[in-house]
């Protein structure tokens, strides 16, 4: 049937891990080689002052260690913060909750904001929260960039401004696992401490790696921070990594295939690596809009780039959508996360996808919908999406 992935040849559409193109897994068959011999270090440090240009710092230090994006949300906590710390946060979906879950879980003290799902990083409350803590309690402040349950894309440069309004010293830690290499980061100018993302989204390679950035003023706070630590230490990571090592045996083939996935975003040019999201984005959302439903994301301005979340209309089970997708035609859609559970779905347009690629999936989604008596015209999705990616080739094509 149609539902079979003949040789998994059909691409995601989940926002992660998300499709690998041919070139990295290549890269990633890779013998065994000697992570203590000189030629890991020709690979693997100018790696990591290549992901740099990805987060857009000259100041921060990037640190890639065995673990995922939680790992990455860990190992910014153990490093810098004490028990009973205070730390300001809002809550406006799955992965925001579990953030702060995680921190819940190592005794900090949270001061959790409640924001409706589907909005994004309130600054101006955090301004308000800042200025009255005169007594300078709040340690850090986290922001979600790209809340990837939700499809919302937060303002973190407008996050710094309140802070530096507030004039408070906290530092600031960024979720970049669904947005790093996919959309503008720019760790020095917005003043982040650390920024945490991972390899399997907008990296394009498999799971296994937290990618993290972390500033002077992090990496000073790691010195005095009490919460325990040893595996996710970032200075034992700093002193092996300053000798072009590990300090403990490196994901060899991630490590390749990480290099290769730079290699890849400058060839294209991150600048265009962005607009192509933005493209493929707004062609999604014209055939959400063609479909007559409605985003999870409140306002435009909140639109994520990389994961679109979909309302399904009244009476009918998301659920059953992304189960009957993957079933009778292979593909697989995000499921509503958390509260979305059964109401929302997902579309994930990160990493590797041309235009083509991203019609396949909106024709997919029609079919499924035709097939569980959705009021969907089929075609109506695919041909807003086609005009849109039709009129606006060259603006960040994958290829001219
Ligand atoms: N943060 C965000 C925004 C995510 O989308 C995810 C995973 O999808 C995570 C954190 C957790 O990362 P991981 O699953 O790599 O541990």
């Amino acid at each position: 049937t149609g539902g079979d992935r003949m040789s998994n040849q059909n691409p995601v559409f989940i926002p992660g891990p998300t499709n690998m193109p041919d070139r990295l897994r290549l890269k990633m068959l890779a013998q065994t080689m000697d992570h203590r011999a000189p030629d890991f270090a020709g690979v693997f440090r100018p790696m990591l002052e290549d992901t740099k240009k990805v987060f857009g710092t000259a100041e921060g230090e990037v640190i890639a260690f065995p673990g995922s994006g939680t790992g990455g949300w860990e190992a910014a906590v153990a490093n810098t913060l004490s028990p009973g710390d205070k730390v300001l946060v809002a809550r406006y979906g799955l992965f925001s909750h579990k953030w702060i879950d995680l921190c819940q879980r190592f005794g900090l003290d949270m001061q959790v904001i409640d924001v409706p799902w589907g909005e994004g990083a309130p600054a101006a409350r955090f301004e308000e929260i800042l200025s009255a803590d005169t007594g300078h309690e709040i340690k850090v402040v986290l922001v979600t960039h790209n809340e990837t349950a939700t499809g919302v894309l937060s303002d973190v440069g407008a996050v710094r401004r309140a802070m530096d309004a507030a004039r408070h010293p906290a530092m600031m830690f960024v979720d970049c696992v669904s947005s790093l290499a996919s959309v503008p980061f720019h760790f020095d100018a917005w003043g982040v401490d650390v920024a945490v993302s991972g390899s399997q989204k907008g990296f394009m390679l498999p799971a296994g790696m937290a990618i993290t950035c972390v500033s002077k003023k992090a990496m000073a706070a790691t010195e005095h921070a009490r919460l325990p630590r040893c595996y996710f230490d970032f200075r034992d990571m700093l002193a092996s990594n300053a000798k072009g090592g590990f300090p403990y045996t490196p994901p060899l083939q991630l490590i390749y295939g990480m290099r290769e996935a730079l290699d890849m975003l400058f060839e294209e040019g991150l600048e265009a690596v962005y607009a192509r999201h933005v493209r493929l984005a707004e062609g999604v959302r014209r055939a959400v809009s063609a479909w007559g439903m409605e985003l999870v994301a409140a306002s435009p301005d909140l639109y994520s780039p990389t994961v679109s979340a979909v309302r399904v209309p009244e009476g009918f089970d998301s659920n059953a959508l992304t189960e009957h997708a993957y079933i009778a035609y292979g593909v697989s859609f995000g499921v509503g996360l958390g509260q979305l559970d059964g109401k929302a779905f997902r579309i994930g347009h990160l990493g590797m996808l041309t235009d083509v690629m991203v019609l396949s999936g909106l024709a997919t989604v029609e079919m499924a919908m035709a097939d569980l008596g959705y009021p969907v015209r089929l075609g109506s999705g695919v041909a807003a999406a086609q005009e849109h990616y039709r009129s606006s080739r060259g603006a960040g094509a994958l290829r001219d």
